[in-house]
């Protein structure tokens, strides 16, 4: 199961876990883009379902589609503005709490007996640097990282002994819709944030995914950092002139 597979690094990781044989289940709420992305990878690879991590019975019924489950792939997340704390907006930071963080929790929740009935579970949340480097702007989306994080930690925590692992990747800085949603649909400001730097690609955190998903039962990678060679730090950037 792929959350956020409507864009991305969702999609990128729906193709490259479906190159790997898996069958994928897409969920994101943009149902169009997931049917012409399962259609792509035809029905013996992919199937596409609407999915809002917001609403319980969303997920509730993105959960009972499969009868088996093997691997959680959280991807549906993100961020909203840049709000600096002194004007921070509630409704924004209730947004960015309810998918990365609650959104998570719901979609693990309602997979995990279903996980481990499958002898071999896995969970990969995509996470952020954000949640281990804030920055002035960031605090909604650092927390709510930083938040998932702690999430996915515990559940390692949770069921050591059992049949269940768990990663996080967090990635810097990567060029999908992810800044267009963040400055409300400014392609300008989005296209600004990359600007005289190379950035990952979608593709290139699909590829950890995938590798993440092919390890051996007895291997849990933990959490792995990936960066552009651009970006050493959040705020440290370089770019040509
Ligand atoms: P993206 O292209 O904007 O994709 C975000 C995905 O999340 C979309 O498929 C979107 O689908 C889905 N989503 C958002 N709200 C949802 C909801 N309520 N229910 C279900 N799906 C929802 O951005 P991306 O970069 O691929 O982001 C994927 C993950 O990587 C996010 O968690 C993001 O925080 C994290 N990340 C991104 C970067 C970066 O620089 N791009 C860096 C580090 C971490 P719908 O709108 O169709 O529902």
């Amino acid at each position: 199961m792929v959350t956020g597979a409507s864009s991305g690094i969702g999609a990128a990781s729906a193709r490259a876990l479906a190159a790997g044989g898996w069958h994928v289940v897409l969920g994101a709420r943009r149902v169009n883009r997931l049917e012409a992305l399962a259609a792509e990878l035809g029905a013996e690879a992919a199937t596409a379902s609407p999915l809002d991590v917001t609403d319980p019975s969303s997920v509730e019924d993105f959960s009972r589609l499969v009868p088996a489950c093997r691997l959680v792939v959280h991807c549906a997340g993100g961020a909203l503005g840049l709000d600096p704390i002194a004007e921070a907006e509630e409704s924004r930071w209730r947004v960015m709490f309810d998918t990365n963080v609650l959104g998570v929790l719901r979609v693990t929740r309602a997979l995990l007996a279903a996980l481990l009935r499958s002898g071999d579970g896995q969970v990969v949340l995509v996470g952020s640097v954000a949640a281990f480097e804030p920055y002035a702007g960031g605090a909604g989306y650092n927390a709510a990282k930083a938040a998932a994080s702690s999430l996915a930690d515990v559940l390692r925590i949770e069921h050591v002994g059992k049949p269940l692992r768990v990663s996080e990747i967090d990635p810097g800085m990567v060029d999908t819709e992810f800044s267009l949603v963040r400055f409300a649909g400014d392609a300008e400001r989005a296209a600004a944030t990359y600007r005289g730097m190379t950035p990952l690609s979608a593709g290139d955190v699909a590829e950890v995914v995938a590798f993440v998903a092919s390890r051996p039962a007895h291997v849990d990678l933990d959490r792995i950092v990936m960066r552009p060679r651009d970006q050493a730090r959040v705020w440290l950037v370089h770019r040509d002139p």
